[in-house]
């Protein structure tokens, strides 16, 4: 019995990851989505590669060895993920960071950063002032496409934390 369960266990942790096969149509309709809200094109090229990884993982990435020296000594870190164009990678968060939920996270951080992934394919970044300029338009995609699917509301980005994380000069 012990050893049915196990098996059980790890079939439902399998379900609860997103399918290789299905998540290519996934990235497909969302950026047919982002396509129809936005002066983005795509035109068939490569999909990025989608990698998950632990919040921690996330922030020595993005942070600065010194700025993550002070997040691990107990320091602010609250990237929920990220596109890296010179390996045309996005990276998802393992775990909901703070003010989201676990429905739909991996779906809700896939449509922000398929923004990014296209802004970038388009040169978008090129006549932008600086990067966080391309986020106002990746919140804007991610919370309506929240509202088109239905998903928990705790999943936009809104207020002032957007329109912050926007802003020229604002880390
Ligand atoms: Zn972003």
């Amino acid at each position: 019995m012990k050893k049915l369960l196990l098996s059980l266990t790890a079939v439902i942790g399998l379900a609860g990851a997103p399918a290789a096969g299905s998540s290519e149509e996934i990235m497909l309709e969302m950026i047919d989505y982002i396509v129809s809200e936005t002066e983005l094109e795509y035109n068939g090229e490569q999909l990025p590669f989608v990698i998950v990884k632990s919040i921690d993982e996330i922030c020595q990435d993005m942070l600065s060895p010194s700025d993550y020296e002070i997040f691990s000594r107990g320091g602010y870190c609250n990237y929920a993920g990220y596109y890296d164009p010179t390996v045309r990678t996005i990276v998802v968060a393992d775990e909901p960071v703070k003010y989201m939920v676990a429905e739909k996270y991996y779906e809700t951080i896939l449509v922000h950063e398929l923004a990014h992934y296209l802004q970038y394919l388009n040169g978008a970044d090129e006549h932008v002032q600086c990067r966080n300029e391309l986020e106002a338009d990746a919140y804007r995609i991610q919370n309506s496409w929240i509202d088109l699917k239905g998903y928990p509301e705790e999943q936009k980005t809104q207020g002032l934390f957007a329109k912050l994380n926007s802003m020229c000069g604002h880390p």
